[in-house]
């Protein structure tokens, strides 16, 4: 039985993870900005019977919020296990449609929200010379992601800062993994740009990305993919297996990735009348 924090987890990846954890026996903390939502999810999987949930309200922009309730876990339940630093936001449009705002959005929630979670659990698990940092990037964390760069750009520094820190981790008794998913079925697709500047790929994704290769991947099957990845100590749990193709086709042929990518900015800009 296992002691987690999941973020971000009222909704999405951060839930089915979350459902995953319980299912299994664990005690889970859902944490989330949306406090109800992270209540109702915990409430729903204290009736599987199997392990136990707790929700805590938390914005993990907030450095200090994020230590303290990591903090009080381990003083709760005398260790820390498990840390799951998974909210997001997504943002898209064109790089010309962006601003500053977008910029930090993505900044602020996806980057430093992962650095806040992972300077709270660090110093706990050394002293405890165990546990597991599990980060939420994205397949565009490996790939050049166009039409969202703020995105792409966070989710590149995630998995640098998991891979860096993984290696520092290892010889100190602690384990680093970043979990990089191609398109999921969450709300997180349903609302691009939320309370920001509207551009040419705000709102509604899913039917778009449901047209193309692949479509989109359930979260409830990454969440299995990610507690396999993490049972074998994986730096990179990279899902579903057409991400895992697209990502080494890019590393054997970076230019046909590139040219790949600029036919779909191609496409884009032609049908929003972009020239
Ligand atoms: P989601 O929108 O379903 O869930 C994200 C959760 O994060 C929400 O419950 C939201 O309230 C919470 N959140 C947002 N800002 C927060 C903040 N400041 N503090 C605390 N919680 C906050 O989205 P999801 O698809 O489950 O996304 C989870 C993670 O997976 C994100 O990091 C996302 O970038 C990543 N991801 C998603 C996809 C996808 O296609 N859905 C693909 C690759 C990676």
């Amino acid at each position: 039985m296992k002691i987690a924090i999941v973020t971000g987890g009222a909704s999405g990846i951060g839930r089915a993870i979350a459902t995953s954890l319980v299912a299994r026996g664990d005690t889970v903390i859902v944490s989330d900005i949306d406090a109800t939502g992270a209540e109702a999810v915990a409430d729903r999987l204290n009736t599987l019977g199997e392990g136990k949930a707790h929700a805590a309200s938390l914005d993990v922009t907030d450095a200090a919020a994020v230590t303290r309730l990591y903090q009080d876990v381990h003083n709760d339940h005398g260790r820390l296990d498990l840390v799951f630093n998974n909210a997001g936001i997504a943002i898209g449009g064109l790089a010309e449609e962006l601003t500053l705002d977008h910029w930090r959005r993505a900044v602020d929630i996806n980057l430093m929200g992962v650095v806040h979670g992972v300077h709270a659990a660090y110093p706990i698990m050394l002293e405890q010379r165990s546990g597991h940092i599990v980060n939420t990037a994205s397949l565009a964390g490996l790939l050049p992601m166009p039409l969202g760069i703020p995105y792409t750009a966070t989710k590149h520094a995630v998995v640098g800062l998991s891979l860096g820190l993984r290696a520092e981790a290892s010889v100190r008794g602690v384990k680093v993994s970043v979990v990089c998913p191609g398109f999921v079925d969450t709300p997180l697709l349903a609302d691009i740009n939320k309370d920001l500047p509207d551009t040419t790929l705000s709102g509604d994704g899913r039917e778009a990305i449901r047209k193309q290769p692949g479509g989109l991947y359930t979260a409830d099957k990454l969440a299995d993919d990610i507690m396999l990845g993490i049972r074998r100590n994986k730096a990179l749990i990279v899902a579903p297996s057409l991400g895992r193709a697209a990502w080494r086709a890019g590393r054997l042929n970076p230019a046909a990735a590139a040219r790949v990518t600029s036919i779909a900015v191609r496409r884009h800009r032609r049908e929003h009348g972009h020239t």
